[in-house]
């Protein structure tokens, strides 16, 4: 069941040289219980659609086209004081570096204690009671005496529970995981998204995860979206993505992942366009073996290629 609509978000930043759009029509839908993933290069516009969804945006970014509706309403036309409620309760943020969400002025007990008072309503006893419950639920030992601890005193991992515990004693609907684990060792990174896992499974949370690691994406992702340069170019369920990738950046984003057998490591020729640059027809066409010539003059739709698996690639015409 969708809890989350993305339709046809259009946004661009105002720079020197004037407006540049940097997001393209870009649709997605986010299911109950299940992860959503968002892939691609660094600048694809993947962090900036889904930070359009709390509006967490620069100050020169300008949506100028769209929908995300959640719980019946447009959040694209809702005031920031009608948006509050929900950014951070019901629709909350795993970010990359926890550091940016965490104040390391006050204990982790003291921030997970105000986001209960504001979201919850609860005080004293019950918002306490709540709070170590929450660090429980994610697995930090000791939570009682933890809930003293400032945010230095946490590792990596244990301050990114720790968000994920101001999200769980919300009740949050969604959680939006940017590249979460980046910032942590590799045995860490696995206990996240496991732990992650086990609250989809447990809440019927739905995710948003935003990251750059296929690797991540084929053992935690239920769906993909594949995006270039501020486009979704496919679309699938994980498996099906993985089985029958059709896109050629999608083909070549999955040759470039290391094996274990001898072959040599395949690197994608060229860079990602930034916003600055103009390129006519499929962006992707200056990279592209396959370029033909209707690449480079018109913007290819998406071809359905099969049930909720598509492609926006001429190749499919
Ligand atoms: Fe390549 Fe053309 Fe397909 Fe773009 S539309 S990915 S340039 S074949």
């Amino acid at each position: 069941m969708s809890v989350l609509e993305v339709s046809n978000l259009n946004l661009g930043f105002m720079c020197e040289c004037g407006f540049r759009q940097a997001l393209y029509d870009v649709s997605f839908s986010l299911e109950k219980g299940k992860t959503h993933a968002l892939v691609g290069e660094s600048g694809c516009g993947k962090t900036v659609s889904a930070m359009s969804i709390i509006k967490l945006l620069p100050k020169n970014a300008k949506i100028t086209k769209g929908q995300i509706i959640f719980g019946g309403k447009d959040l694209l036309k809702l005031k920031n004081k009608e948006l509050r409620p929900i950014r951070g309760a019901k629709i909350a943020l795993i970010p990359q570096e926890p550091m940016t969400s965490l104040n390391p002025l006050y204990t982790i007990g003291n921030q997970l204690l105000e986001v209960i008072k504001i979201h919850q309503g609860l005080q004293g006893e019950q918002a306490y009671k709540k709070a170590v419950e929450a660090l429980e639920k994610v697995q930090i030992p000791c939570a009682a005496e933890r809930m003293k601890a400032y945010p230095h005193e946490f590792s990596g991992g244990m301050k990114q529970r720790a968000i994920i515990a101001m999200a769980l004693a919300c009740n949050a609907e969604i959680l939006i995981a940017d590249e979460p684990t980046t910032a942590l060792d590799v045995t860490i990174q696995a206990q996240i998204m496991k732990l992650l896992d086990e609250i989809k499974k447990n809440t019927d949370t739905a995710i948003l995860l935003i990251t750059h690691d296929l690797a991540l994406v084929a053992e935690n992702a239920d769906c993909v979206s594949v995006m270039y340069a501020g486009r979704i170019v496919e679309n699938a369920p994980k498996d099906e993505f993985f089985k029958h990738p059709n896109h050629p950046y999608s083909l070549a984003l999955l040759r470039s992942l290391p094996s274990n057998s001898d072959k040599k490591l395949q690197t994608i020729s060229g860079l990602p366009p930034s916003i600055q640059q103009d390129i006519f027809g499929c962006k992707f066409h200056p990279r592209c073996e396959k370029c033909m010539e209707i690449c480079t003059k018109e913007v290819p739709a998406q071809f359905k290629i099969k049930d909720n698996h598509y492609s926006a690639c001429f190749l499919n015409k």
